[in-house]
Parts: C-alpha cells; structure tokens; sequence
C-alpha cells in the first residue's frame, strides 16, 4: 500500500490566498502553512490554508483512518510551490514502516 508523495502531489496546487484562519492575504513568494488529507478517490486535496501565524506546524486533531499532511508551501501566484511537509499522520490501516 504506497500514497503518492504528498510534496509532490501538492505542488502546483491553485490556492486562494487567505488564511482561513486571520482572513490576511498572502503575496506572491509568502509561506503558507497547509493541510491536507488523501482520498483514494481523489489524491491529495487542501484542506486548509494559513498564514504562518495562525498555521500549526503539527497535525492538532487528527481524523481517525485518514492519511493527513501538514506543510509549508510557498504561494505563488496562486499555486502551491516548494511544498515541504512539517507532520505526517498515516492512516492507521497499512502502516507497516
Ligand atoms: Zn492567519
């Protein structure tokens, strides 16, 4: 059971820019602090954006059985760039590491 990399996966991803959280905009070349979940109907979807403020760089409340990322990403020009995942929590079936 292998998940595609979710760095890769998200990189390039359109995003609006405001933090969900403080509603600031983000510019160009701003790190966002992202959250993600992976369907196995759909990949991985952005769940969440944040300005690093109010972004945590863990996963605080994890979904039971769903594969979650958080990671920072530069915004640019709407798209998600140098996506670097900070926490990872894997579904609980299929975790053989
Ligand atoms: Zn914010």
């Amino acid at each position: 059971m292998s998940f595609p990399d979710p760095a890769g996966a998200l990189s390039g991803e359109r995003t609006g820019n405001i933090c969900d959280r403080c509603n600031r905009g983000l510019q160009t070349w701003d790190v966002a602090r992202i959250y993600a979940t992976y369907d196995k109907e759909t990949g991985w979807t952005l769940r969440r954006f944040y300005c690093l403020e109010c972004g945590s760089s863990s996963i605080e409340s994890g979904t039971k059985g769903a594969d979650e990322v958080v990671a920072d990403a530069v915004f640019w020009n709407h798209r998600l760039a140098g996506v670097r995942v900070s926490d990872r929590s894997p579904p609980e079936d299929g975790n053989s590491e």
